[in-house]
This record gives structure tokens, C-alpha cells and sequence, in this order.
């Protein structure tokens, strides 16, 4: 099971339900439980310290997390931005690009959690890297101890968050009261057309076909008869999009669409 899978559901309530009350359990003893009763969370490590790396790496995936590792900030920003990660552990100073650098670029695209893991005790770094939207500061040499708890608290908070909201550049949606803003303004949808949004909120930078939109928000085969989803998708877009130069429904030519916040 992936995270995008056990985390983002597939837009309906119910099963969000679920994995929110599987990670609030698996929590509290995730030890006792066996591993395939946990969702699989994926953490990205962005640390240039080779020992540093292997050795968080290997505690974690002693827990049952999915790790990968980045060895510098490019990489690192690249995979953050383009990977589904449940939460980053981010070191400061890199090569490529300092944790400053990419913190700053990854939020304008994502809301991920950032755990800061640096060698530098100064308080003028905690308040930068807090200021910047970093969600904790753990400074080096840690006990892994105190990691896996501040990682379990900001996973906590991650699922949480994961379910009533969603922000991608000026976009913002509500899922608990199904708002929808767009720099600031309110955004009024048709059912149908929030059901559609709701179906790519929950696929965020993924490939959707027509097929697999047609299943899922109209609850039916629409293989003959895929304009129902372009048309569909033409009247969001009006009212989503087309006021704004960041777009978020980009098409695939061929395949279906893919939302994310870029400039055309
Ligand atoms: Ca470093």
C-alpha cells in the first residue's frame, strides 16, 4: 500500500475515516501491532552526511516507514516536490542548496511536514527555519529515540491536517466544510464540479485518466463516452482557473489530467 493511497484515500469519507483511526492507533503501540495493520508512511531524508543518513534510515525502517534518502538540496527539493512524502527531515547545510533554500521552495508547492535536523544551535536559526515553515527543529547529535517521537507527533498532526486541508499556491480548500478559495476569494461549485475537484485534490501531481475519473465521481463505466469527464473538467476549470495564472488541471494529451499548481 502506498501513503498516497492509505493517506489520501479515494475521496470519499469513509475511508479516510479509517487510515485516520489506523495511525491514531498504531501510534500509541505501533510496536505490538503487526506492520501490515499500519499505513505505510514515506520519509524523505535530505542530509548530506552519509553516517547521518544510514543511520536514521535504518531506525526508521526498523519502524516500518519507507525511506529515501537525498544527499543534496537539488535532489532533495526535486523528490519533495515530486514524490509523495508523509513528511521530510531536512538538514541545513547542503550542498546544491542549503535546508533554508529548499524549505522555501518546497512550501510555495506543498504543505509536507519539515523536520529540521541541524548541527547549528542558534536560536536565530530555529526562529529562520520555524519563520520559513518548518514544522519542528531537532539539533544534532540527536538520541533516535527523540526523533521517532517528534516524527510520530508531526505525523499525528500531518494525518490530521491531510483530511480538512489542502493549500497548493493561492488555492485552498476546506474538505471538512467544502470551501474552496482562490487567492483569498470563495469559489462556488456545483455538486458534480466539487466532486471532480475532491477526486483531484485527493490525486495531487498524479496522472489521472478519464476512465479512472469517470469510475470514481460519477460511479460508473464511462468507457465509450469519455466527454462527460472534458466537459465536466472545462466547467471546473472556468471557475477554478481561468481568473488565475497559476493554473492547477493541466491535460495530458491522450492520457487524462494532472493536478498541480504551475504557470502554463
Ligand atoms: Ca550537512
Amino acid at each position: 500500500m502506498t501513503s498516497s493511497s492509505s493517506l489520501g484515500g479515494h475521496g470519499d469519507a469513509p475511508t479516510h475515516e479509517i487510515a485516520r483511526s489506523v495511525i491514531l492507533r498504531a501510534d500509541e503501540s505501533d510496536l505490538a501491532r503487526p506492520l501490515e495493520a499500519q499505513p505505510t508512511m514515506r520519509i524523505l531524508i535530505v542530509e548530506d552526511e552519509p553516517k547521518t543518513a544510514a543511520y536514521v534510515r535504518k531506525g526508521l525502517t526498523e519502524h516500518a516507514y519507507v525511506v529515501d534518502i537525498a544527499d543534496n538540496g537539488i535532489e532533495g527539493l526535486h523528490l519533495a516536490t515530486s514524490g509523495h512524502y508523509d513528511l521530510i527531515l531536512l538538514d541545513v547545510m547542503l550542498p546544491g542548496a542549503d535546508g533554508w533554500t529548499v524549505l522555501e521552495a518546497l512550501r510555495r508547492q506543498r504543505q509536507t511536514p519539515v523536520l529540521f535536523l541541524s548541527a547549528r544551535d542558534e536560536v536565530a536559526d530555529r526562529v529562520k527555519g520555524l519563520e520559513l515553515g518548518a514544522d519542528d527543529y531537532l539539533v544534532k547529535p540527536f538520541a533516535f529515540s527523540e526523533l521517532l517521537a517528534r516524527i510520530r507527533t508531526l505525523l499525528r498532526r500531518g494525518a490530521v491536517q491531510v483530511e480538512q486541508r489542502v493549500r497548493l499556491a493561492d488555492f485552498d480548500i476546506d474538505l471538512t466544510r467544502r470551501r474552496v478559495n482562490r487567492a483569498g476569494e470563495r469559489i462556488d461549485l456545483t455538486a458534480k464540479e466539487y466532486a471532480l475537484l475532491d477526486y483531484f485534490v485527493h490525486h495531487v501531481g498524479e496522472v489521472v485518466s478519464r476512465t479512472l475519473i469517470a469510475e470514481h465521481v460519477w460511479d460508473m463505466n464511462f468507457d465509450s463516452d469519455t466527454n462527460v469527464v472534458d466537459v465536466a473538467v472545462r466547467r471546473l476549470r472556468a471557475k477554478l482557473d481561468d481568473p488565475f495564472s497559476t493554473k492547477l488541471i493541466h491535460t495530458i494529451r491522450g492520457v487524462g489530467y494532472v493536478f498541480d499548481a504551475r504557470l502554463d
